[in-house]
């Protein structure tokens, strides 16, 4: 329950009217009602606590209680307002408006989303990819046209539930509904259950669909299908396509951009080279300059990722890496060594100078 006002919520005086009260809930149910926010978790708070609010000021006796001893009128360990409980206030904006939310609801709420896993690999989902998949979908069973009755046989309304499919109780200050039991949450009672699906008026089909997976999709986003979901007379639900990328032996990606390590021989590093480097389009030779240190960055523009829902590609980082040569030989060593005498200080600025802070820091 909330514990903000129910007048300033509902932005009425204290002493408004009964009408007024409804013009001003009805105002921002329509403002703030879930089916027109959806995902929007403020929106949906705002929206319960308006319906809170408005199931207590509507009602003469509560408001009564209320005026005199605020929330402390109502006992709030109770059941209060919940998020469960939006069956209750659709009963009350069915009262209240008809059926002005009610028919998208139950259009939205027809078949239910189904979601698929799918992975693909690095290159594919950098690049795009249109995938054929097969997925497993209700659909009504063909035999009985979805009736869940064998053919020719009678449909009776639930006695339990007179039809209606879900039972009324009360709620706290809610009139809710909950699925009818006897009946499974259908309204109907079928003495003699179709075979072909047990009396379940649906079947699993597999149904090869083509999914297109755009350019620089990330691992873990979601696509969805509008409409590929259960299908049912109230309308489809949803396909959720949840996308796996594998990793890739070589790359790895930062947002647009392409990341690779490329190890060098230290010869290479001193002297200058052209290597290979494997890119989203295949391989393409790179300069590396004489004198090359080892951690430097080479940026190729725009051998990166399609910008996900934008436009223009992200770059490739290339790092190279200078490989120190391990196990040698004594004779190897003996040229190193030589080599080492050779080349002195003068040629390694980076040591020199850090060598010269050193003697500054201890010998003052
Ligand atoms: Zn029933
Ligand atoms: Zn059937």
């Amino acid at each position: 329950m909330t514990q903000r006002d129910y007048y300033v919520i509902l932005e009425v005086s204290r002493t408004a009217s009964g009408n007024e009260i409804k013009q001003a809930y009805r105002a921002l149910a329509m403002k703030y009602h879930p089916d027109r926010n959806p995902d929007d978790p403020a929106a949906e708070d705002f929206f319960k606590e308006a319906s809170e609010a408005y199931a207590v000021l509507s009602d003469p006796d509560k408001r009564k209680q209320y005026d005199r001893y605020g929330h402390a009128a109502f006992d709030r360990t109770g059941p209060g307002f919940e998020a469960g409980d939006f069956g209750a206030v659709s009963e009350i904006l069915e009262g209240l408006f008809g059926e002005v939310f009610s028919g998208g609801r139950r259009k939205r709420h027809g078949g239910r989303d189904l979601t698929y896993d799918l992975e693909i690999p690095f290159v594919e989902a950098a690049l795009g990819v249109e995938r054929k998949i097969d997925v497993n979908r209700p659909a009504p069973c063909a035999t009985c046209s979805g009736s869940g009755a064998k053919p020719g046989t009678p449909i009776y309304n639930c006695n339990v539930c007179q039809g209606r499919a879900q039972v009324k109780y009360q709620r706290g200050l809610f009139a809710a509904a909950r699925p009818c039991h006897a009946c499974r949450g259908t309204g109907k009672k079928i003495p003699s259950p179709c075979d072909a699906c047990k009396g379940t008026g649906s079947k699993m089909r597999s149904e090869p669909m083509s999914v297109k997976i755009p350019a620089g999709v990330q691992d873990g986003a979601v696509r969805t299908v509008r409409g590929a979901g259960e299908t049912s007379p109230g309308g489809n639900g949803d396909l959720h396509i949840n996308v796996k990328v594998t990793d890739h032996p070589l790359f790895q990606r930062d947002e647009a951009d392409i990341l690779v390590s490329i190890p060098i021989s230290f010869p290479q590093a001193v002297l200058g080279a052209s290597i290979d480097v494997p890119t989203l389009d295949g391989k393409v030779v790179m300069k590396v300059p004489p004198g090359t240190q080892s951690g430097k960055v080479f940026r190729l523009r725009g051998k990166g990722i399609p910008v996900y829902g934008g436009y223009g590609k992200g770059d490739q980082l290339v790092t190279v890496i200078v490989e120190v040569p391990q196990e040698l030989s004594r004779r190897q060593r003996k040229l190193i060594s030589e080599l080492a005498q050779d080349i002195g200080d003068e040629t390694h600025p980076q040591q020199a100078s850090f060598l010269e802070k050193l003697r500054g820091l201890f010998d003052s």
